[in-house]
C-alpha cells in the first residue's frame, strides 16, 4: 500500500483467495503461489498467510526484499525469489534467510558460492530461457552451467524453472509445446547430476490449459486472484469458478444535474445531449485509476453501471447516473467488484486497454483492507 490520504477503499476478500487456491490444486499436485509484487496488489503477508492455513507450502516472491518481509513475517516452507539475487546484499539475504534465488548468470553462483559459510549448502533455483529470452540460461548453456556447478558444491539445485510465453493463447499451443520439449531436455540434463532437482514451467494458463506441462511445481498467479487467463479463448471454460478477490470503493462527493448542452470536465470532451445527473467521484489518476479511462470507462453505483463522462482528473471522475434513482452524496461507487453490475478486473482492464494483472497491481496500491 503506498497512496496514502485518499478515499479509496480496497476490500480484499480473502476466502475468494482460499478457494481459488483449492480449486487450482485440484487440477494441479503442487501449486507454487505466485505473490509477487504484494501478491498482485492484494497484500504480500496476508495472502501468504491465508494460503499457507489453507496448505500452500512454496511460494514465489519477485525481489529478495519480498522474499524477506515473508519469512520475517513466520512464512515457513520455500520461498523463490523470481528475480534472484542482484548484488551482495541479496545474496546474504538469501543465505540468511533460506530463501530460494532464481540464478540466471554465472556472476550470480559466484556471488552465492563465495559467501556460503564453510560445510553449507544454499538451495537455489535454474532459471532457463526456453522462449522468453528475459532472464534464463538457455540449452545451449547447459554444459558450461552443469560443469561449474559440479566446481561450486555448497550450490544445491532444487529447482529448474521456466516461463511460458503464449500459453494463454490455444491458437498458439504449438510454441508452448515447442518451450516443454525444451525444457524437458533441460530437466534431463540436470536431472543427470541432481536427480531430485524438481521442474517448473506452468503458469496459471500453463496450468489450466497444459496438464501434461504440469511437471513437478505449477506456478499459478492471476488465477489465484480470480482473473481467467484463458477467458475469450476456446479453453476458457477450464476457468470456470475461479472467483475475483478484490473490490475497489470510494465516496461520491456530490450529485448534480448536466443540463443539455453543458460540458463536464478538462478539455470538454462530453457535453450533455439531454438533462442529466452527475455524481462525483473521489477517485482519479493519482489513485492509480488510468486516465486513459476517460470518456470510456464506467464505475458501479447502486449496482448499476455508471459510464465515466468527461476526463478523468487527478482526485475525481465525473459519472452518468441519470438512470439510477436516489444516489447521494456518501454514496459508494466501486471502481471494480462490489454489489451488481460489478466490473471484474476483466472488464476494467478491458476498458483501460490493458491486463488484469496491471489493474490489480495498480489498484492494489490504494488503502486497503482484508475480509476472512
Ligand atoms: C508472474 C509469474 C508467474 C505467474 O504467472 P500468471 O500468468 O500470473 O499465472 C509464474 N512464473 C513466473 C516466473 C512469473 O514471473
Amino acid at each position: 500500500m503506498t497512496i496514502d490520504y485518499n478515499k479509496i477503499s480496497v476490500r480484499v476478500r480473502l476466502g475468494a483467495l482460499r478457494r481459488n487456491f483449492e480449486l487450482l490444486r485440484r487440477l494441479a499436485p503442487a501449486p507454487m503461489a505466485v505473490i509477487k509484487s504484494d501478491a498482485y496488489g492484494h497484500g504480500l503477508l496476508p495472502v501468504a498467510r491465508t494460503l499457507e492455513a489453507v496448505g500452500a507450502d512454496s511460494f514465489a516472491a519477485g525481489t529478495v526484499g519480498e522474499c524477506a518481509l515473508l519469512r520475517d513475517g513466520g512464512i515457513p516452507g520455500r520461498i523463490v525469489a523470481l528475480l534472484g539475487a542482484t548484488d551482495a546484499t541479496d545474496a546474504e539475504c538469501c543465505i540468511a534467510r533460506s530463501i530460494v534465488p532464481a540464478v540466471y548468470s554465472a556472476d550470480q553462483l559466484e556471488m552465492l558460492a563465495s559467501r556460503a559459510a564453510p560445510g553449507q549448502q544454499v538451495d537455489i533455483a535454474l532459471k532457463f530461457d526456453t522462449g522468453m529470452a528475459r532472464l534464463g540460461f538457455t540449452e545451449a548453456d547447459l554444459p558450461a552451467l552443469l560443469d561449474r556447478l559440479h566446481a561450486r558444491p555448497m550450490l544445491r539445485p532444487v529447482l529448474a524453472m521456466s516461463h511460458l510465453a503464449v500459453s494463454d493463447d490455444p491458437a498458439r499451443s504449438d510454441f508452448t509445446r515447442e518451450q516443454g520439449e525444451i525444457f524437458s531436455r533441460i530437466l534431463s540434463g540436470v536431472r543427470g547430476v541432481w536427480p531430485a532437482v524438481q521442474g517448473s514451467l506452468a503458469n496459471s494458463a500453463g496450468l489450466l490449459a497444459h496438464p501434461e506441462l504440469h511437471f513437478d511445481v505449477q506456478r499459478p498467479g492471476i488465477a489465484l486472484y480470480g482473473s481467467n487467463p484463458l477467458r475469450g479463448t476456446a479453453l476458457a471454460h477450464l476457468g470456470d469458478g475461479l472467483e475475483p478477490a478484490m473490490d475497489v470503493a470510494t465516496p461520491i462527493l456530490q450529485v448534480h444535474p448536466l443540463p443539455t448542452g453543458r460540458s463536464i470536465s478538462y478539455g470538454r470532451t462530453f457535453t450533455a445531449p439531454r438533462d442529466m445527473a452527475v455524481a462525483i467521484v473521489a477517485a482519479g489518476y493519482a489513485d492509480a485509476y488510468s486516465r486513459g479511462l476517460s470518456g470510456k470507462g464506467a464505475m458501479t453505483v447502486h449496482g448499476r453501471r455508471a459510464p465515466i463522462l468527461g476526463r478523468v482528473c487527478m482526485q475525481m471522475t465525473a459519472v452518468d447516473v441519470s438512470h439510477i434513482p436516489g444516489v447521494a452524496a456518501g454514496d459508494a461507487a466501486y471502481l471494480m467488484g462490489g454489489p451488481g453490475e460489478a466490473l471484474t478486473p476483466d472488464d476494467l482492464a478491458d476498458l483501460w486497454g490493458t491486463i488484469s494483472y496491471e489493474v490489480l497491481c495498480l489498484l492494489g496500491m490504494n488503502p486497503r483492507t482484508h475480509e476472512a
